[in-house]
């Protein structure tokens, strides 16, 4: 049947009107993206030193904590000054007290940190120095309630000693590097809501913080390179020989800054990152190395556990014996191991970029729970070494460094579980049992749930916990979750010592 003229008409109109209509439509939705201002970036300000694919829920952006600093440093008077604007938002339950760790007072670091000025939203607040000068504790006149965002200004003032030349040092010159790990007051982290004011015990890392973002201003010295944390947004004259530097990281644990007249530097890119080494000239091919090696890190690494968040990342000669130590964006490495010990170099490469994903993205208590992120990090570098060589060498790490040392100590009174805190060990075992038996407990863990469950298993980890504190019971659930296997008695046994 052929439709009627008027049915054709009136079907003419409707898909006129329709068409008006989905045209006036569209114009005024045109009009509106035209009108509408662009929504801000709420991470502009941290851009620069963020990957391009970055991003943040807004609810975790607007919980984390954002430090302002900025600093003058005199190397000749082993001094510098400084002042501090935290933006703190608060939540779950008032704050009625504040505590900030002074960690240069600290006897491993040897220098000193002094609080002159404490301000809460511009009013001047009491302060007191507390466990072993470690600590300042500030009263607040009133609680600082949930929802609100507690303004805290310091002023400080610190000191650093000149170490010998093969001297550990994370804080002070040594090797014509001067370390400032932990130069300003930094808020004291909670433990289900009470303050943590360990004093830390030599043998393992200085403390754990709460992610935040910052923003760093240095003064110092001409003649000098500045390795940081996060990225340089500029940098001007400041007077006679004094150059201002701007510096900003996205969340990361800690702002770390070093100097030094000395050091050489070179970079490659990798996966959006530009990845540097910093040496002295007569290590160049040392440092070339570790330039490589830590590229290919958060190659496998990124491919693993997911991506690298920032923008730059380095590898840095450092007048820590042979060791590494990691902060957010560097990885310290000892000298020694680009020289006397260059075998280790590359283990201690790919140990430390591990930490950029268990530690500085992950984190978790280094004080009471070591084995958390040393024995996730040192089984991390099985990854890489099968990645890079093929799984033969990843097996062969496996037993060379874990398997045979962890074997030696089996039946000895040096052989612990590998869950208890730090001052629980002692030099004789705590490598031991949290590097090398920490990373079997992983291995352990992945030959139980598979490797694919455990692959999954470590990217839901990094994404749940990304810039949080995961409790160690977080990740076993986590673990038991992804493999649909109860895996208390495994935990039990390696933790805790129940067979
Ligand atoms: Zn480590």
């Amino acid at each position: 049947m052929s439709d009627s003229p008027h049915y054709a008409s009136q079907t003419l109109r409707r898909l006129l009107s329709l068409g008006l209509g989905l045209g006036l439509a569209m114009l005024l939705l045109a009009g509106c993206t035209l009108l509408a201002p662009p929504r801000p970036d709420p991470l502009a300000a941290y851009r620069p030193a963020l990957s391009p694919a970055f991003s943040l829920p807004p609810v975790q952006m607007n919980a984390i904590p954002v430090y302002s600093i900025t600093v003058r440093i005199d190397p000749p008077a082993q001094a510098y000054t400084g002042s501090l604007d935290l933006t703190l938002p608060v939540s779950n339950t008032p704050i009625s007290q504040l505590y900030f760790r002074l960690y240069p007072n600290l006897r491993q670091l040897d220098g000193s940190l002094e609080v002159s000025n404490a301000r809460l939203d511009g009013i001047s607040v009491n302060y007191a120095y507390t466990t072993s000068h470690s600590a300042v504790h500030l009263s607040l006149p009133a609680p600082v309630v949930p929802g609100k965002i507690a303004l805290i200004h310091l002023d400080f003032t610190g000191k650093f000693s000149r170490h010998s030349d093969q001297a550990y040092t994370l804080f002070g010159i040594s090797e014509d590097v001067l370390s400032l790990a932990n130069f300003y007051p930094i808020l004291a982290p909670r433990r289900e809501s009470q303050w943590v004011l360990d004093i830390p015990d030599p043998q393992g890392d200085i403390g754990f913080f709460d992610s935040a973002f910052y923003q760093v201003t240095v003064v110092a010295p001409v003649g000098q390179v500045l390795v940081s944390s996060g990225s340089a947004t500029g940098a001007r004259m400041a007077g006679p020989g004094l150059v201002t530097y701007h510096y900003v990281q996205g969340p990361g644990r800690e702002f770390m800054l070093l100097l030094s007249p000395r050091w050489q530097v070179e970079e490659v890119n990798t996966y959006g990152t530009h990845v540097r080494s910093y040496f002295f000239p007569e290590d160049a091919d040392a440092g070339r190395t570790a330039l490589f090696d830590a590229a290919s890190a958060l190659q496998v690494y990124s491919d693993h556990f997911g991506p690298y968040p920032y923008r730059e990342m380095s590898v840095v000669e450092s007048p820590i014996t042979f060791r590494g130590q990691e902060f957010p964006g560097l990885n310290l490495i000892g000298s020694q191991a680009y020289s006397t010990f260059l075998k280790d170099l590359e283990n201690r490469v790919a140990h430390e970029v591990g930490h950029q994903w268990w530690y500085n993205q992950v984190g978790s208590d280094q004080i009471d729970a070591p084995w958390q992120d040393e024995g996730l990090t040192e089984f991390s570098t099985y990854f890489y070494y099968a990645d890079r060589y093929g799984p033969p060498v990843g097996d062969s790490l496996r037993r060379s460094r874990w398997v045979t040392p962890v074997g030696l100590v089996a039946g000895t009174p040096r052989d612990m579980p590998i869950g208890r805190s730090v001052p629980e060990y002692n030099q004789g075992n705590y490598e031991t049992m949290i590097y090398a038996k920490g990373a079997l407990f992983f291995a352990t863990l992945r030959d139980e749930m598979g490797p694919d469950a455990f692959d999954r298993f470590l990217r839901a980890y990094l994404q749940r916990y990304r810039w949080q504190i995961a409790r160690p019971e977080d990740l076993q659930a986590l673990a038991s979750e992804v493999s649909g296997r109860d895996l208390t008695a495994l935990f039990n046994q390696w933790l805790n010592g129940i067979q």
